[in-house]
């Protein structure tokens, strides 16, 4: 029996990971985590047979407590617990909490020299060199869940990292892809939260529409795979067919094809390195007809910028990037700020952060990330407000 732990159980990548766990006889699950959906939650764990269900939330831990009452289920509550069971032993865990909250109980899984599905971007976003420091101290694999890098790593098999020239992740362009520029501002988070194509957590669904979500995996792409800033670029394709491409020295361009399904590269990360059928649709390219690629517009989409400028200072920026979108994204959907402030509070929260410590530092442990995290969510706290005042 393979003992697998899912964090992030209740979520959109969780609830497919567990999709695919029950189709199979030969796991058994370890952990379960979620946040305030509780009756999911307790849900999951009883069906899955789930030896520990955490929720995130303190003030959870009852109604959680109450709903597994006479199971046999563990239960475990607060951010301290989500931790906890990260150190639990498992063979394959799944890193799917949304946030940067989900870069703890990773760290705590690859501790454990596990292989841990990594679907949380923000992981290597903010701490990438570390993560993968600790991956090798420990034995541990990462294996990437987002679809692109998935993509990435498999047309990479057998392939040597030093032969690549370039490599390409597509963008569908999210919800507001055809909005006409002067609209954008005016975008309400119910509508950049509708994707053409995936169906996806709220908050990675509205990134899609502000290209924050790519400008996030060129950064993990960059972190993952050792690439120069240059050699990670974006393409705008409006079906989502095409997930990502290598180039290599010899002119060769693999690409990655399949429907956009996150069951494929969760089940990519469960199965690996096999490949076991999946219960995902097959690609039917005489039925697409056409495969679409257009050049991002940045004027449109200045997050791809403050990507680029993120990979060339390197240190803690990432952190700092990261907790100013995750801070934005929130008055974003609060309605406090518009959709286009956003990457304006992100290049604030950059600037004011660098005006007060050395930004390209970088974070030797995981308690100076979350410092540097902390920090970072108070200057995009003012510099979402001085947005704030300035529209009204
Ligand atoms: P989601 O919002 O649907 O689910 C997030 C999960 O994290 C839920 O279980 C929630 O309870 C939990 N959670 C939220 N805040 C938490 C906190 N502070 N502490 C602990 N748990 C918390 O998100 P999602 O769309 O499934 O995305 C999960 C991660 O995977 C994100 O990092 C996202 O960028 C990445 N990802 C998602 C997709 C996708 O198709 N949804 C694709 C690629 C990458
Ligand atoms: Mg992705």
């Amino acid at each position: 029996m393979r003992r697998v732990s899912v964090f992030g159980a209740t979520g959109s990548v969780g609830v497919s990971t567990l999709d695919l766990l029950a189709r199979r006889a030969d796991v058994a699950v370890e952990v379960l985590t979620g946040g305030r959906n509780v009756d999911l939650l307790a849900r999951q764990a009883v069906v899955h047979k789930a030896r520990l269900a955490v929720t995130a939330h303190e003030e959870c831990y009852k109604p959680l407590k109450e709903a597994l009452a006479g199971t046999g289920i563990e239960v475990a509550g607060g951010p301290g617990a989500v931790v906890e069971a990260g150190y639990r032993p498992a063979d394959w865990v799944m890193s799917a909490i949304v946030g940067a909250a989900g870069l703890a109980p990773g760290f705590a899984a690859l501790s454990q020299g596990k292989i841990l599905a990594l679907a949380n971007k923000e992981s290597l976003v903010t701490a990438g060199p570390l993560l993968l420091a600790e991956a090798r101290a420990h034995g541990a694999t990462i294996l990437p869940v987002d679809s692109e890098h998935s993509a990435v790593f498999q047309a990479l098999t057998g392939e040597e990292i030093g032969a690549v020239e370039t490599v390409t992740l597509t963008a569908s362009g999210g919800g507001l892809r055809d909005w006409p520029l002067e609209r954008l501002a005016q975008a309400t988070p119910d509508e950049a939260g509708k994707h053409p194509n995936w169906d996806m957590g709220q908050r990675i669904t509205i990134d899609s529409a502000s290209m924050f979500n790519k400008a996030m995996e060129v950064i993990e792409a960059h972190e993952f795979f050792g690439l120069a800033p240059e050699q990670v670029q974006v393409l705008i394709h409006p079906q989502s067919l095409v997930h990502a491409m290598v180039s290599f020295r010899d002119g060769a361009v693999m690409a990655h094809l399949g429907a956009p399904d996150m069951r494929h590269a969760i089940g990519y990360a469960l199965n690996w390195p096999v490949r076991a059928e999946l219960p995902v649709a097959r690609l039917d390219l005489a039925r697409a007809g056409r495969l679409d690629f257009a050049e991002p517009d940045y004027r449109r989409y200045p997050a791809l910028d403050l990507a680029r400028q993120v990979m060339e200072t390197g240190g803690a920026s990432g952190a700092v990037f990261n907790a100013a979108k995750e801070v934005a994204l929130d008055h974003f959907i609060a309605r406090r700020i518009g959709f286009l402030d956003m990457a304006p509070v992100v290049e604030a929260t950059l600037a004011a952060y660098a005006a007060r410590a050395p930004i390209n530092r970088r974070p030797e442990t995981l308690a100076e990330v979350l410092a540097i995290d902390a920090e970072a969510r108070a200057l995009a706290g003012t510099a979402a407000q001085a947005r704030r005042a300035a529209a009204v």
